[in-house]
């Protein structure tokens, strides 16, 4: 594929930055709005409403991400939806990682076949990955997310150590009264294996209210558990994102906690966001988002498409609003990827 940069020589090269001084080298990516799982806290009745036939085609997403390379994106994560439902989703890999400037390429996925896909992601080039696992118990597996299928994503992670990825992240959003008693499941798992959980604070969304209001399970009593137990607080990096990690000596495996009703959790945001339509998000609980695929159409419409992404930075706000249950135009976090 033709690089489109060549347009973009004329314009000065600055990182992206927002008005509170924040910087932005972390870009999430939507492929589609489409998923196949109807876990209870983002899509209770199911996928009912999506634009999977409408989402970016690999053009468009290789404007999008030189552009955003351009200006300091050094990693991409591709999420959903469930990203690997589209079909072209190694060719979007290919394309992403013959972009010079992309240092990291991750996926989140709830894992929907890993056991036989696994190899093809990292083959085309998928160098993190994150896997959605909220509960180890298979029946409990299949009450929050509809899907008997623990075993073959228990199968992929296994496969994508053998095929010799050094480390996979876990993705579980804890929730009072269905797996707030799996603490000590999980940690035993990472005992001699190297995942690192990443227990999620339920958010409130637009449609999960009443859910949220019955199982929201505060980040703070997971933290009082881990240091119970001995589990010691790493120190955070310059460029670290918004989750705190814990080690401990005994545990190959490590744990980070995304506490977004915390206090200072926006003081650290790295990230931006688009949506599978080519929408910028610049807050998960954003009122709306910019849009950017008019100017994903042609080659030559990339200093715009850069102009309209920094201008759209000063409308960054410093945070969201969730603790006063403001959640914007998100009615579910499958709209753009969690
Ligand atoms: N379908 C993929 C998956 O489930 O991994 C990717 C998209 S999903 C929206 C990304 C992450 O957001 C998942 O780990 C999911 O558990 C998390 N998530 C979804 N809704 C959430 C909510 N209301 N609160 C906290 N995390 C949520
Ligand atoms: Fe689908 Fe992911 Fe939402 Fe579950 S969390 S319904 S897998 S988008």
């Amino acid at each position: 594929m033709q690089s489109s940069i060549n347009s973009l020589r004329s314009l000065e090269q600055e990182a992206l930055q927002d008005q509170q001084g924040r910087k932005f080298p972390y870009l999430r990516l939507s492929v589609t709005d489409l998923c196949n799982f109807s876990c209870n806290y983002c899509l209770p009745d199911g996928c009912l409403d999506h634009h999977h036939s409408e989402a970016l085609t690999i053009d468009e997403i290789h404007r999008l991400v030189e552009a955003f390379t351009y200006l300091g994106v050094e990693k991409i994560r591709l999420t959903g939806g469930e990203p690997t439902l589209r079909h072209d989703f190694a060719d979007i890999v290919r394309t992403i990682r013959q972009v010079p400037g992309i240092k990291k390429l991750a996926m989140t996925t709830n894992g929907y076949k890993m056991d036989q896909r696994v190899t093809g992601w990292l083959d085309a080039g998928i160098d993190a990955i994150n896997v959605s696992v909220d509960s180890l118990d298979p029946r409990a597996f299949e009450l929050i997310t509809g899907h008997n299928r623990l075993r073959e994503i228990l199968t992929g992670i296994q496969k994508a150590f053998d095929h010799g990825l050094p480390s996979i992240k876990v993705n579980a959003v804890a929730m009072k009264g269905i797996n707030d008693d799996e603490l000590d499941v999980f940690l035993e798992w990472i005992r001699d294996y190297p995942v690192s959980i990443r227990f999620i604070e339920l958010m409130q969304t637009g449609n999960n209210q009443e859910f949220f209001q019955k199982h929201h399970f505060p980040g703070e009593k997971i933290q009082e558990r881990l240091l119970e137990r001995g589990w010691i607080r790493k120190v955070r990096s310059a460029d670290a994102g918004p989750a705190l990690e814990y080690c401990h000596s005994d545990y190959e495996g490590s744990v980070g906690l995304i506490m977004p009703y915390s206090k200072d959790f926006c003081n650290d945001c790295n990230r931006l966001r688009v949506t599978s339509l080519g929408q910028l998000q610049l807050c998960l609980f954003a009122e709306s988002g910019i849009d950017l695929r008019d100017l994903l159409q042609r080659d030559d419409q990339q200093e715009a498409l850069v102009a309209r992404i920094r201008e759209s930075l000063k409308l960054k706000e410093d945070r969201h609003f969730l603790d006063q249950g403001w959640t914007g135009g998100t009615q579910s976090l499958s709209q753009m990827g969690g």
